[in-house]
């Protein structure tokens, strides 16, 4: 049996960065929300577990994900992961996490995962990947990691557009500390529980304390956002620790003007394009 799943990418809608924790960490508080811009995974009988990701190099995080499940009991037969890379690389959406959540969907389908063993895994995994086993809208706190869904918002798109190049998101964390970005406890408790008590898109802040360091790493960012404004956005952001750059519109004419904005866009960042925000049932694993 073939089984493929959407993995979704992510922007971060907001994104308030806190003090080191002991384990050399930052807290956060952030509202990750899944998009249409997804890389489709797909498992398939094989003689030994593989992974193919044509545009990744190095260890894959699905393989991780593989030996991680196999290690803790996992018993299906050996399977070939195919991954449609199309959620720029390193960009800050996600894409590594949402292909090995994609795969902790699918797992469970093919053989039994002993209770726990999801969660405990895609912690450990990423700090991203516990808020993409859901896709949809979400509140991350701690490093990311502790997620709880959030009721959806009102009808909005994005236009998403990609950069050229990647940002290393550990690169991104020195550079904003080097920067003092961070904020303290306080203020970022005070921000944890205006987010609780989020009643529509009206009380989001569109926030994201890593900009300045992911522009102060790649100034160009600067002219994306510039474009992205231009070109009628509401809101114009950096989506997690960049580079992608993302703008956000509302209201039923959303879609419409989402697609305008990325058609204009196009010319000078290519691979710009419409996105809408995606929810469990766009992720759900599929038999053929
Ligand atoms: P995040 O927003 O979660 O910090 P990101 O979107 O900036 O991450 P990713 O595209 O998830 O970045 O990947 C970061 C690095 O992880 C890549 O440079 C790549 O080397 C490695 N990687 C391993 N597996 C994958 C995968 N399946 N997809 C993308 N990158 C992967």
């Amino acid at each position: 049996m073939k089984l493929t799943a959407s993995a979704p990418g992510k922007v971060n809608l907001c994104l308030f960065l806190g003090p080191v924790r002991s384990d050399g960490r930052h807290e956060l508080v952030t509202v990750f929300e899944s998009v249409s811009l997804a890389d489709e995974v797909s498992l398939a009988p094989a003689p030994a577990d593989q992974v193919r990701c044509a545009g990744v190099s190095g260890v894959n995080i699905v393989t991780r994900t593989l030996d991680g499940l196999r290690a803790r009991g996992w018993s299906a037969p050996p399977v070939r992961v195919l991954i449609d890379k199309r959620i720029p690389v390193a960009g800050g959406m996600g894409g590594g996490s949402a292909d090995a959540a994609a795969v902790l969907r699918m797992a469970p389908v093919l053989a039994p995962v002993a209770e726990g063993v999801i969660d405990e895994l895609a912690v450990s995994l990423g700090a991203d990947v516990p808020s993409q086993l859901a896709p949809g809208l979400v509140l991350g706190t701690g490093a990311g990691d502790v997620v709880s869904p959030l009721a959806p918002l009102a009808p909005h798109a994005f236009v998403i557009v990609p950069q050229t190049f990647g940002l290393s998101t550990a690169e991104v964390y020195r550079e904003a500390d080097r920067l003092g970005l961070a904020r303290e406890e306080a203020d970022l408790a005070g921000r944890l529980s205006s987010l609780r008590g989020l009643r529509g898109e009206a009380d989001l802040p569109f926030v994201n304390d890593l900009e300045p360091a992911a522009m102060s790493l790649r100034p160009e960012i600067g002219g994306a956002l510039e474009a992205v404004r231009e070109a009628g956005a509401e809101h114009a952001m950096v989506s997690g620790s960049g580079p992608t750059v993302f703008g956000l519109f509302h209201g039923s004419e959303a879609p419409a003007l989402a697609e305008a904005a990325a058609a204009r866009l196009a010319e000078r960042y290519p691979g710009a394009r419409p996105a809408a925000p995606v929810s469990e049932e766009f992720a759900a694993p599929r038999g053929s």
